[in-house]
């Protein structure tokens, strides 16, 4: 090791950099593809792209692109405070609701505290707990899902973060809501619940939690939602968080003052005005998901239910059938890094992406190498 590198601390050094899902320009330098012929299913994008409105915000916004951003977001802020019924001191805005989980981490935890989160858990809560210099404590799972007692069991006096996906990535299981409300009140008052609804807006009305009307019961809960997934804005980066005043003014103190850049502020509150397209989203993704879901029994592989906009599958020699799916021009999510060593994860495209996904994947099982 070189000696530079010993200056970080260890807990800096032993952190494993998060792996995305591979850009349709590195694959199609790779194999030398069109890139227009690529189909990436591997990061849950929107594949009807994003609202018009939002569309027409941005190039709008462009115009004033030399000025610093509002760094308050002062008219997102008005939107989402209206939009879901929260006084607007209870917001903090984020660069990607990544930022927010960072945010919730660097307020709050301090080296060899503890965080609770499940095993199969989204990558990120265990990357800025370490980044803390924090103790991650993995609660195995319960068939894919989070093992909520088991969790409560984890948390000690040293606990002072849990983080819950719901639904999770990638495993996109749910939990019930009443089960996860009351998860909620008998955790102790000395952790800070994240709770991470990336996904919320593909759920039915019947599934979603309403957990924001939690938060008047709840002072240790933070919510934290985005606009990269049913929104369409992922390439934008812009989510936000939902809590209490003091949690939120916390959370404030330590983010970058211009976090949120102006094109994202002002297509986040063009894409909030637009119900229909993410409507039509909802839709577009039950359909596919029925449709690739219908294809995965067809060809006799297991899936584990999903309640978000990606399904998990199991194949046997997972590594080889994406690398036969990389070579047929179809990028979908090896999650090995998520002790799923046998899984692969899809994002639900277009019901034509679909079609072409799960005609590479019977070819790349048929024709083991
Ligand atoms: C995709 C995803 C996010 C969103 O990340 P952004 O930074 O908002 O793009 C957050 N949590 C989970 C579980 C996700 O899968």
């Amino acid at each position: 090791m070189s000696e530079i590198v010993k200056l970080a601390p260890s807990y800096i050094r032993s952190i494993a950099p998060y792996v995305g899902g591979k850009p349709i320009s590195d694959l199609a330098r790779e194999m030398g593809l069109d890139p227009n012929q690529i189909v990436k299913l591997a990061s849950n994008e929107n594949p009807l792209g994003v609202s018009p409105n939002a569309h027409m915000a941005m190039m709008d916004a462009i115009d004033d692109i030399a000025r610093y951003p509002d760094g308050n977001s002062v008219e997102l802020r008005q939107a989402v405070s209206e939009k879901f019924k929260v006084a607007p001191e209870q917001l903090v805005f984020g660069n990607g609701s990544n930022d927010i989980l960072e945010l919730a981490a660097r307020a709050f935890l301090a080296p060899n505290d503890e965080v609770v989160y499940s095993q199969h858990a989204f990558a990120v809560y265990g990357l800025v707990t370490q980044a803390m210099g924090a103790k991650g404590v993995t609660v195995k799972a319960r068939n894919f899902a989070h093992d909520l007692d088991a969790m409560l069991a984890a948390v000690t006096s040293k606990t002072r973060m849990i983080f819950v996906a719901n639904p999770n990535n990638p495993t996109g299981t749910l939990l019930g809501k009443v089960e996860l409300k009351s998860f909620i009140a008998n955790t102790p008052k000395h952790v800070l619940f994240v709770l991470d609804e990336a996904y919320d807006e593909y759920l039915s009305d019947q599934d979603k939690a309403e957990s924001i009307s939690w938060l008047s019961e709840f002072d240790n809960l933070i919510i934290s939602r985005t606009f990269s997934k049913a929104y369409g804005l992922a390439g934008l980066r812009v989510g936000f968080g939902l809590t209490s005043v003091a949690i939120a003014d916390l959370m404030n103190r330590v983010r970058q003052p211009f976090n949120v850049n102006s094109i994202a502020q002002a297509a986040a509150v063009a894409s909030l005005a637009d119900d229909e397209f993410v409507e039509r989203t909802r839709a577009l993704n039950n359909a596919g998901m029925l449709q690739i879901t219908q294809g995965l029994k067809e060809l006799g592989l297991e899936y584990i239910p999903s309640y978000a906009n990606f399904v998990s599958f199991k194949v046997p020699d997972a590594a080889g059938v994406n690398q036969r799916l990389l070579a047929q021009g179809i990028i979908v999510r090896p999650i090995a890094n998520y002790e799923m060593l046998e899984y692969l994860r899809v994002s639900i495209g277009l019901l034509s992406e679909n079609t072409k996904f799960l005609a590479a994947l019977k070819n790349a099982i048929a024709n083991p190498v």
